[in-house]
């Protein structure tokens, strides 16, 4: 009989093949010690990290030549990790205070810093909370004597292997790329984690978070994984495997088409050209190889670099970063969005305050404004890295025209410091502002006027407008881009920027989601900013709509479609336009 089990799925795909098990959890047990055994125990614990370091230095030796992906960063990061005292420390003083294993101490130290990370919400941290578990189990299983890489598995028994585990590192996902596995399915892990990501980037479909995979399924049994729904079918039967034949086929061809796409470029079948941009994150993104089909970049989220340290980036460092993505650009536009700080985007650094009610509390904009510390070395960085080629400053989370003002004059005043003290930059940068408050929406006309482009950013502009924290999961159903309310504000936006003849650009997820393409070209929108995974897929609904036809219709669709009808009437509009 065939079981299905689900989780997240984060790289699409479908594999039909042989289950192999990498290794099981890591099950830690408590033991406690005499007084007169706890430095042998000590010992212990400090060689397994000794030895963690010795794997990961060989992993990075053992990196594929042509993995296009910059693996050895990830590497850094976990050697980085195992410096900290949090890992290589804290353990032993545990080890000494409860006279216990060194297993046990690790356990208690991480269940620790999973409690920090719990607490701070942002999906983005998440992924830091996923490294520090992959390099606290790598010391684990080295002092249960579990250490090796791939479980001892060989290359030959991976070929075409659906690999499950309980959790994998980006290392060995890299590796076990490498070596030919088919797709993989772990127990734990978000969307968000580096591994996921680099399932994405190397296209092995991946399903993530599956509740009881190494318990319901069983070694060399014949399973399905569905990357795209992430569901896993054991023991499937021939019509079951007939039918996932036919969708493999389907997907392969869709990768052929959309490679097809990339070097393309994004026109309608009218002949009308869209801007389709990357959204980035870390400056080390803009080497990845999705982002060269991009006319640039569209947001460039400064606050990552203010994360995971005790002290902001000064202006010499953000100015080398900046001028650094410049740079690799090579002409090509760079969006940089102004710090965005607060809210579900806690740093150590700076000065960030929740308050009660973080989301509408001291964040983004309001924060620069106030804390001037923190915000003129970031303009006068953007200002200063502008000499070095075209950059869009972008600001984001306004919602009164009089912080606008605020802005410009010191946009001003910083240009003119700058000139005294004779340094370089551009006169042409453009200053743009993000749409992501409601009343910024109703009052978009009084920002297109003073500004010199609007970016729609739906990911705050539906939490605020439907009153839903974007990071509750409670409420996370009404999570809706479609709600009448939302699009009347985005058309609202879009309106008013062409009125004042201003580009208009969206860079929340919902510019990346194909299903609203159709909908966004039609309501007028010129520039799609999205994760780079999304830009082809994009790209092909471009591709195949005729937005002159399409404006009517949506014209249509926006006025007379009462709130539950949308859905559906979004579907058709997907459907039945194809010339
Ligand atoms: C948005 O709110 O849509 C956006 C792009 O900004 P962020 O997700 O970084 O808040
Ligand atoms: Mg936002």
């Amino acid at each position: 009989m065939s079981l299905a089990l689900s989780g997240i799925g984060v790289s699409r795909g479908i594999a039909i093949g042989k289950a192999h098990f990498l290794r099981g959890s890591v099950e830690v047990l408590e033991g406690n010690l005499p007084e007169s055994l706890l430095d042998e125990e000590v010992a212990r614990f400090l060689e397994a990290v000794e030895t963690a370091r010795r794997q990961l230095e060989s992993l990075m030796g053992r990196i594929p030549e042509d993995t296009s992906i910059n693996i050895s960063a990830f590497i850094e990061t976990h050697l980085l990790m195992l410096d900290d005292a949090t890992i290589s420390t804290t353990p032993v003083e545990l080890i000494r205070l409860h006279g216990c294993n060194a297993e046990w101490a690790l356990k208690l130290q991480r269940d620790e810093i999973v409690n920090v990370f719990e607490e701070m919400d942002d999906p983005y941290l998440r992924t830091r909370r996923d490294d520090v578990d992959h390099v606290i189990n790598r010391i684990l299983r080295i002092l249960l004597g579990r250490g090796e890489e791939n479980g001892g598995s060989d290359s030959k028994e991976l070929q075409h292997a659906i690999v499950l585990a309980d959790d994998l590192t980006p290392a060995e996902t890299v590796l076990l790329e490498h070596q030919g596995i088919a797709a993989f399915a772990t127990e734990y892990g978000g969307p968000l984690s580096h591994t996921a990501i680099l399932s994405r980037s190397m296209e092995i479909p991946a399903v993530v978070g599956v509740h009881g995979v190494q318990h319901y399924l069983r070694d060399g049994e014949t399973i399905i994984l569905d990357g795209l729904q992430g569901i896993l079918i054991a023991s499937p039967d021939e019509n079951t495997l007939t039918h996932y034949r036919a969708r493999q086929q389907a997907e392969q061809q869709r990768r052929l088409d959309l490679a097809r796409l990339s070097l393309k470029p994004a026109v309608s079948l009218d002949e009308v050209p869209v801007n389709l941009m990357a959204n980035i994150e870390l400056p080390e993104d803009i080497n990845t190889d999705g982002l060269a089909s991009a006319a640039g970049v569209g947001l460039y989220r400064t606050e990552f670099l203010f994360m995971n340290r005790a002290t902001p980036p000064d202006e010499e460092e953000q100015f080398d970063c900046y001028k650094g993505v410049i740079e690799a650009l090579k002409g090509k536009p760079l969006t940089i969005r102004t710090l965005d700080m607060g809210a579900d985007k806690q740093v150590d650094s700076g000065s960030s305050r929740s308050g009660s009610n973080p989301a509408l509390g001291l964040r983004a904009i309001r924060l620069c404004l106030k804390d001037m510390s923190l915000f003129r070395p970031q303009l006068r960085a953007i200002l200063r890295a502008s000499a070095f080629g075209p950059v869009h400053m972008m600001v984001p989370m306004l919602s009164n025209t009089q912080e606008l003002q605020q802005l410009l004059a010191l946009v001003d005043e910083t240009r003119n410091t700058l000139q005294r003290e004779g340094q370089a930059f551009s006169p042409d940068i453009r200053i743009g502002g993000m749409i992501e408050v409601p009343a910024a929406a109703l009052s978009a006309a009084d920002f297109a006027a003073r500004l010199d482009f609007l970016s729609i950013g739906t990911n705050d502009l539906i939490q605020y407008t439907l009153a839903i924290d974007r990071v509750d999961d409670e409420v996370n159903y009404l999570y809706d881009p479609l709600h009448p309310a939302v699009l009347r504000l985005i058309k609202m936006t879009i309106d008013a920027g062409r009125d004042a003849g201003i580009p208009v650009a969206m860079c929340g997820e919902m510019a990346g989601d194909p299903r609203y393409t159709r909908l966004l070209l039609g309501m007028g929108l010129c520039e799609f900013s999205m994760h780079h995974t999304s830009l082809q897929e994009v790209k092909r609904v471009i591709n195949n709509s005729n937005i002159g036809k399409l404006r009517p219709l949506v014209e249509e669709l926006l006025g007379n479609t009462k709130a539950g009808q949308i859905h559906a009437r979004i579907e058709s509009l997907n459907s039945n336009l194809t010339e």
